[in-house]
């Protein structure tokens, strides 16, 4: 049986996941409260940069396959699976998530659901939403019992969100408590994620709160993961060690693997920080606050890695920044990205700025995104327009274009030779040997 499906909330996560569903044969309705985004995508114009998916979005419109909406009416008419996507930041000031699109979707959506339908949620949310927006959705829906819900949590990852969304690793599929709504909703995800269960993709079923853990735990581990190697970094800092060949030879333990133990600025964009702040938040709400204490350590040595980088190139520049000019090398939170959510570049960028300097920063996709969250910024129109002039060159966010880079070229530019890798990615004998000044972070 062929579903038709809506996406509510078409950012990163919804653009990417109406597209492919499209690509996969369904007729799929894409729902936005942004209306330029809604316009932009129904021209096949992506509204974000994420590699790949331009091309399967202007599949899905000209197959017919793909449409997008500002009207819930329609959506609710056309769906018999909804898929919640909206966005759920921290709050201002605290550490909780905000739950206001969340609920501000399912309360636009419930009334009008006249025919028995499935709502799939796939935000990030704290553990004991799905029940709360059962509940809700159980009172508000016209069709009473007919409105199931179902928690899918998403684990795609941007810059391969498309491969992530085709091929994932694994579906978790969180069931409600009644057995006959849950054995239809897995019956109904099952037929949508047929193609990726008949390459073998495990579909793992669990009751809410279960399914909704999985997805903050990952992050928690992988943030884990980022922030040890991390601290290995400062140990190495403090014993003249090279922590890019502690991890290079961790890596070869099977047990320990190389993924997410790249040392250098830490994580950021619009997941990891504040899902593990969330996850504090919630678990102190449920008295479990003592079983994630060791994730504010994460989180604080994460954002020390960030301090760690401004006293670098403020060493490098003999201990000051006024009247110095530092050319910054990367905005996004992430290379193959446009994301600059808690982008650990664009705020070491903006601390140097704020100590004096003249900042000039490129990327090569996150420049329009950039401007908006740091209008004082000085932006430059390639790496080497940035650096013209620097007395340092900081590289933030380790595209290959900046991996790339002649050291030669680049001294050509600048008016000092001052390099701060913050990424451990360029090759320190090739710099210093063309004359560069090279440090970087977790390296004598
Ligand atoms: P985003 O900010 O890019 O997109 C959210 C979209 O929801 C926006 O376009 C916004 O206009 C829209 N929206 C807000 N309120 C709405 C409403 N009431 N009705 C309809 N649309 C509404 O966020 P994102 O990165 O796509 O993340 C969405 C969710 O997916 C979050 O919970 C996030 O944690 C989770 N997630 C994101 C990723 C990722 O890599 N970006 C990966 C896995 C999970």
């Amino acid at each position: 049986m062929s579903h038709r499906l809506t996406v509510i909330g078409t950012g990163y996560l919804g653009a990417t996941h109406a597209a492919c569903m499209a690509d996969l044969g369904f007729e799929v309705l894409g729902l936005d409260v942004d209306e330029e985004k809604i316009a932009r995508l129904s021209a096949g114009d992506l509204p974000v940069y994420e590699p790949g998916l331009e091309p399967v979005l202007r599949r899905g419109l000209e197959t017919g396959r793909l449409r997008f909406t500002t009207s819930y009416e329609e959506v609710a008419e056309f769906g018999d699976v909804h898929f919640l996507c909206v966005g759920t930041p921290q709050k201002a000031g605290e550490y909780a998530a905000d739950m206001t699109y969340v609920d501000g979707a399912v309360a636009s959506l419930a009334p009008l659901l006249e025919r028995p339908c499935l709502v799939v949620g796939k935000s990030t949310v704290p553990v004991g939403t799905a029940a709360r927006l059962g509940e809700a959705l159980a009172k508000a829906a016209p069709a009473g019992g007919d409105a199931v819900l179902a928690w899918n949590p998403e684990f795609l990852r941007e810059g391969f969100a498309v491969q992530d969304t085709m091929h994932p690793d694994r579906i978790v599929a969180g069931l409600p408590a009644d057995p006959g709504a849950a054995e239809h909703a897995e019956k109904v995800l099952r037929e949508v994620y047929r193609t990726m269960i008949a390459e073998g993709t495990p579909f793992i079923t669990a009751d809410f709160p279960t399914a909704e853990l999985v997805k903050v735990s990952a992050n928690a581990f992988l943030a884990t993961k980022i922030s040890f190697i991390n601290a290995m970094a400062e140990v190495c800092e403090a014993a003249h060690a090279d922590v890019t060949k502690l991890s290079e030879a961790l890596s070869y333990d099977d047990r320990i693997g190389g993924k997410f133990l790249g040392p250098g600025l830490g994580f950021g964009g619009g997941c990891l920080p504040k899902d593990i702040r969330a996850f504090m938040a919630r678990a102190g709400e449920l008295g479990a606050d003592q079983a994630l204490t060791f994730l504010r350590e994460v989180d604080e040595i994460n954002i020390r890695r960030r301090i760690r980088m401004v006293d670098l190139a403020r060493q490098l520049l003999g201990g000051s920044f006024a009247g110095r000019t530092v050319g910054v090398l990367g905005a996004a939170f992430k290379p193959n990205s446009d994301d600059v959510r808690d982008s650990p570049a664009l705020d070491v960028a903006a601390s140097i700025r704020a100590q004096g300097a003249r900042v000039t920063v490129y990327d090569p996709q996150a420049m329009r995104n950039a401007r908006r969250a740091q209008p004082t910024l000085e932006y430059g129109e390639s790496a080497m327009s940035a650096v013209q002039d620097a007395h340092a060159v900081l590289l933030l966010t380790e595209w290959a274009e900046f991996r790339d880079m002649n050291p030669a070229t680049v001294a050509g530019v600048v008016a000092e030779r001052n390099i701060v890798d913050g990424r451990n990615a360029l090759d320190p004998e090739r710099w210093r040997a063309a004359g560069w000044n090279y440090r970087a972070l977790g390296r004598p």
